[in-house]
């Protein structure tokens, strides 16, 4: 938990923000800025600020089941996936997360 992050804070439920998806592992919710119809964040509940900083094996892999997993159960079968990592990538928000688009 690091008290200045804002998906941290998401996680602990500060916001009630509904989960679309949830596991020990991660949790799953919807973009505040969609740009698509349908524009998820699959999210690890521990905070890693960035892909650079993540050697675990285990978690990579929970979070791309997780991809797999959120998308299942909002009906995408066809979706995008990124990673924004540093700064001039375009990251605002530095507690990993994969963003998931689709329609
Ligand atoms: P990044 O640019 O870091 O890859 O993406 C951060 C994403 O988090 C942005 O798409 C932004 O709209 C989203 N975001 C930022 N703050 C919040 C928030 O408080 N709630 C939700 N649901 N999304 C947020
Ligand atoms: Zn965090």
């Amino acid at each position: 938990m690091d008290e200045n992050c804002i998906f941290c804070k998401i996680i602990r439920g500060d916001f009630n923000t509904e989960f679309v998806y949830e596991n020990e592992h991660l949790v799953v919710f919807r973009d505040i800025n969609p740009k698509a119809p349908v524009h998820l964040l699959v999210v690890p509940r521990v905070h890693v600020p960035s892909l650079n900083e993540l050697d675990d094996k285990d978690l990579l892999g929970e979070l791309m089941l997780g991809v797999k997993e959120a998308a299942k159960k909002v009906g995408l079968k066809s979706y995008r996936t990124q990673i924004n990592t540093g700064k001039e990538a375009g990251q605002e928000v530095f507690h990993l997360h994969i963003h998931v688009l689709g329609k």
